[in-house]
């Protein structure tokens, strides 16, 4: 599909995106917000003192690298700048800063509150079989999770306070009456967010999910290219999902991100660009850049990217978040970045798995399966995690020497 075909379409309701000084007076209000909160629950200056101390310590440790964007995404009278932080204001946006606060102060946190977001995959059931799933091998078997498993995990969840809680799949549009429920059963300390491709978004369930507490969808679109996608979905009705799932989110006032799997073949500037401006076109709020593992149905397959297309990316990457004539545009998400810059905050630091049968892994692509996360030991299972360390950061590290080693 044409970029001048997208032209068409027309979300009711655009997510307003604010850079310079309109952001910066956000970012003053979050601060000051801050601030209050951590005068309110501390009521001493050298508490605040240690605690402030303590998170720029944190920062230098892991952000190497200059901020990369001044954005932020104003949805539904929410700020957010990344789609993987709690929206602002809200009760559980304070959370991290009160984890951080007893990090600083008594260091008394546990392994399962440290964690700043969760995904559940929430079922084996999926109408696709997408080129890169991580859970090919589960597909479409008996799901081994009921609804009051899901509703025990959740309320274990919340209660260690997490504030992000992430549904993943197989597409959990394929049970969206069981979300409806979980939702509704759940308490108001956490943001929700929806993977899926896009299947069963109609206008009446993305209401529906919006009305049961749902804050965001993340849909997988792979490219902006119609039978492109849909080839790599293995489904032919896999783009008008995606892209009428998108509108209907942003209709009913969800934030909608597109995530999209980098392939080899689409790492040129032309794709990224065309790709960026479509995700504007239909409402996203965020485009995030997840980079291929060769896990699930790609394993075996030499799907990671080469150092010509991380070099293509990043300077999407970097250009398309700070550049004024982007100013408008989605704000784009590259974990990748980071991860080779600063290490993985994943492997039980700030991120969690827990796949459909239940048990706990550092990520979707580092099966290190450990406990179920309804049994007692998680704590000493996320420590081991932690332990371990990164599995795909390892094997990123040994392929780029290996590449390196070719080229000299
Ligand atoms: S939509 Fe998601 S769960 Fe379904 S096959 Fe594709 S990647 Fe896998």
């Amino acid at each position: 599909m044409s970029i001048a075909q997208t032209n068409t379409i027309a979300p009711k309701h655009e997510p307003l995106i604010l850079s310079g000084s309109k952001s910066k007076r956000k970012f003053v209000g979050i601060w000051w917000s801050v601030f209050v909160h951590l005068f309110k629950t501390h009521k001493s200056p050298i508490r605040v003192y240690k605690i402030l101390r303590s998170s720029v310590k944190m920062k230098k440790r892991y952000t190497k690298e200059k901020k990369y964007h001044d954005k932020v995404a104003l949805v539904d009278g929410k700020v957010y700048f990344n789609c993987n932080n709690a929206g602002w204001p809200s009760k559980h946006f304070f959370k991290i800063v009160d984890i951080e606060s007893r990090k600083a102060l008594y260091n008394d946190v546990s392994n399962l509150e440290n964690l700043r977001m969760v995904q559940l995959a929430f079922t084996k059931k999926c109408p696709l079989n997408c080129e890169h799933c991580y859970e090919g091998e589960e597909l479409n078997k008996k799901d081994v999770l009921t609804v009051e498993d899901h509703k025990k995990i959740v309320k274990k969840l919340q209660d260690a306070g997490i504030p992000m809680i992430h549904f993943g799949g197989g597409d959990p549009m394929a049970k969206v009456d069981d979300v409806v429920e979980i939702l509704n059963s759940a308490q108001d300390s956490s943001d929700f967010w929806v993977f899926t491709s896009g299947f069963n978004l109609n206008e009446k369930n993305a209401q529906r999910l919006k009305q049961a507490g749902l804050t965001g969808i993340s849909i997988g679109l792979d490219h902006h290219d119609r039978d492109l996608h849909n080839k790599f979905r293995r489904n032919d009705k896999a783009y008008d999902w995606a892209i009428e799932g998108g509108k209907n989110a942003v209709n009913a006032g969800l934030v909608l991100t597109f995530t999209i799997c980098l392939t080899r073949e689409f790492c040129t500037k032309e794709n990224l660009y065309a790709y960026l401006h479509l995700a504007k076109d239909v409402g996203a709020s965020f485009v995030q850049m997840l980079e291929p593992r060769a896990v699930g149905n790609f394993a075996g397959k030499e799907v990671w990217l080469l150092p010509e297309h991380s070099e293509v990316v990043d300077d999407f990457f970097i250009k398309a978040n700070r550049d004024p004539e982007y100013k408008d545009m989605p704000i784009v998400l590259y974990p990748g970045y980071h991860q080779k810059r600063n290490g993985c905050t994943a492997a039980g630091n700030k991120y969690l798995y827990i796949d459909t049968n239940g048990y706990m892994s550092s990520c979707p692509f580092c099966r290190n399966t450990k406990s179920h996360i309804l049994d007692e030991e998680h704590e000493a299972n996320i420590q081991q995690m932690k332990n371990d360390g990164c599995e795909m950061n390892k094997e990123i590290i040994v392929k780029e020497e290996l590449v390196q080693m070719d080229e000299n």
